[in-house]
Formats: C-alpha cells, structure tokens, sequence
C-alpha cells in the first residue's frame, strides 16, 4: 500500500469515471481508488465489486431478501476493511447502514473497532 503511483489521468474501468489535473500534471491515484492487475476502480465501483463478489458467491437459489441482506452485509465489511480505524457510527452512516450491522461485520472480518 505504500507505492505512491501517479499518472496524468485516471480512469475507472467500471463507470469511466476519470481524475486528472487542469494542466495535465501528474496526479496521485486517489486513496478511495484501486489500481491492480483487475483494473483500476473508483470507490463507488470497488463498492459495487465487493457487493457483486458476496452476491456471486451467494447459493444460486438465494432469494431476493436474502441477496438484499448479503449485499448490504458486503458493503459494510467492505468498508470495516478500508476504514478500520473509522469509529462504528462513521462507517454506519458511510454504508447507510446500523452500527449493530457494522459490529456484526467486524466480529466476522475480526476487526476490532478503535478505542
Ligand atoms: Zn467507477
């Protein structure tokens, strides 16, 4: 995580999204973004994967409730990993979720919530 990578512009590969710099300088890709042999993704995107992995992951016959549930359950580890610092309440509302569901989700991912 410590590669500081730049370029003059990002694209996300997902929904096109791009970052750059009037000018044309280098810019930094952004913290929330991911760049790796995938492709390179804007968080929304990253979101959306990590929601799209627990669902391709989900017993086919998995009802709408269900996939619903694994899919909100998928976006609030997704965020416990990338903020682990982040108090429950930020992370709550980041996923527009409870803080129960977000304890729940550390427990599972064993993250311990910060003191
Ligand atoms: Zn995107």
């Amino acid at each position: 995580m410590s590669t500081i990578t730049t370029a003059k512009k990002w694209t996300c590969d997902q929904c096109g999204v791009t970052v750059s710099r009037l000018g044309g300088e280098k810019v930094e890709l952004p913290a929330s973004w991911t760049s790796s042999q995938e492709g390179t993704f804007c968080l929304l995107c990253r979101r959306e994967r990590a929601a799209q992995a627990a669902l391709d992951a989900a017993p086919k016959d998995s009802g709408l409730e269900d996939r619903a549930k694994l899919r909100r359950a998928a976006l609030v580890e997704f965020e416990v990993r990338r903020r682990p610092g982040h108090g429950n309440g930020e992370i709550a509302k980041a996923c527009r979720s409870s803080v129960a569901a977000v304890v729940a989700a550390r427990k599972r991912l064993k993250i311990p919530a910060p003191q």
